[in-house]
Formats: C-alpha cells, structure tokens, sequence
C-alpha cells in the first residue's frame, strides 16, 4: 500500500483540519469491489482516507465510517473509493500503521504551517477588530438617521410596535403607552441599521460551523449580522 499525498484538506479553526489522502495499491479484494463499482471506469488511484488533526488535542487520527446503524464494532470502515460520478464508498482493509504514520507526518507538515500562519494571523485580527471599532464611532451618521427616519415613517414602525404590544400582552404584562412602544421600536431598528450598515461597510465575517465531511457541507454564518451560507466542497 503507498501514500501518494494529501488531495487537500480544509481547516475549521479552533476545531479540525480534515485531510484527505491518496494511496493506492490496495489489496486484491478491495480493487475488485471498487472495479464492481466502476467497472471498466475503475480508477486505482481512486482510494483515500481521511485523516483529521484536533486543534484541542493536537493529535491527529484516521476518521472511520461507522456506515449503517447497527453495525457492530470492529465494522468501521476506513477507506473510501470514489468512483467515476464522485460518490464515496466507504469500505474496509487493514491499514499499515506504519502507512497511517507517514501520512501522519505529512499532514503534520501542513498544521505547523497553518498554526504558524495562525500566530501571524491573530496579530492581523486584532488590528482588524480595532479598525472594525473605528467602523462604529465613525459610520456615516447622516446616513443611518436617513434609513431610520424612512423606517420612523413607514408602515413597518407600526407593525413592529403592535408586535411589541403582542409580546407584552403574551406575558402577562401590562402593555406600555405607544410612546415608549414607539421608542422601543425606534432603538431596535437603530441597532439593526448600525449592524447592517457596518456589515456592508466591512464585509462579513464569516464563521465556519457543522462542519459534514461524510457529505462535504458546512454553513458559514456572519459573527455580526447573523447571515447564513450554506456550502457544499
Ligand atoms: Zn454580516
């Protein structure tokens, strides 16, 4: 059995890198059920691991498909074939230890640069967040109380304030005169126009999360404005 490289890898900060890794010849068993699979497409270069380094525990380990409920332990599979339309199959062999250790190694090679490009990283984000701080005291002013001012003349004020009035009757509450309704509604909207107005200003701030190697989808969410992205790679 050989390693022949890392196929690539992604990096969830502060959680996994998943790497992904070519070998190639594999046992005669194993060749057969991927050719049954592929048939005159069979690729022999079609098999890999994955291998994933914790960042909490910083150890790297081989990631096993534990395949259909009930399957019992020992039954894990280890490898994948990834046939002609790009489907995983997930399948089982003995896997050198040995083997495991030099893909092991390699991918070490990758997370000291990564961590090193972290450090370096961590210096950058910090002046970022002071610039984002500056964002805030010097947003365009002018422009926030015209979108408010639209806002404070638009049906939506008094929707939101009857919604307001809603929740307070919901619990229990005696419901405020429409003053300071009208006041409640009109700082909410100011905090979300700041928050929209600095997002459109800066970008968003992406945040990787539920992270799915099995079916490689993940979800980026923006840490200041709540917006979602699903990805799939
Ligand atoms: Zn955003």
């Amino acid at each position: 059995m050989e390693f022949n490289g890392i196929e690539h890898y992604d990096v969830f900060e502060g959680d996994v890198i998943i790497f992904w890794a070519d070998i190639s010849g594999l046992p005669t068993e194993i060749q057969a059920i991927a050719q049954e699979i592929d048939g005159i497409d069979f690729d022999p270069h079609g098999f890999g691991v994955c291998v994933n380094y914790s960042f909490v525990d910083k150890e790297f380990y081989l990631v096993l498909d534990m395949g259909c409920a009930g399957a019992s332990e020992g039954e894990e599979r280890n490898l994948f074939y990834i046939d002609q339309g790009g489907d995983k199959h997930w399948l089982k062999t003995d896997i050198p230890q040995e083997l495991l250790d030099r893909i092991f190694e390699e991918c070490g090679k990758v997370v000291s640069n990564i961590e090193k490009e972290q450090a370096k990283a961590g210096i950058r984000l910090e002046t970022l967040s002071s610039s984002a701080e500056l964002a805030v005291s010097s947003l365009n002013t002018a422009e926030l109380e015209k979108r408010l001012t639209a806002y404070l003349e638009s049906s939506e004020l008094q929707a939101d304030i009857e919604c307001l009035a809603r929740d307070y009757q919901a619990q229990g509450l005696p419901v405020p005169p429409e003053e300071q309704l009208r006041e409640e509604a009109a700082a909410e909207a100011r905090k979300c126009l700041e928050t929209m107005m600095i997002c459109e200003a800066e970008g968003h701030l992406w945040k990787e999360k539920d992270a799915d190697p099995e079916n490689g989808t993940s979800t980026l969410s923006c840490r200041r404005c709540g917006t979602e992205e699903h990805l799939r790679w």
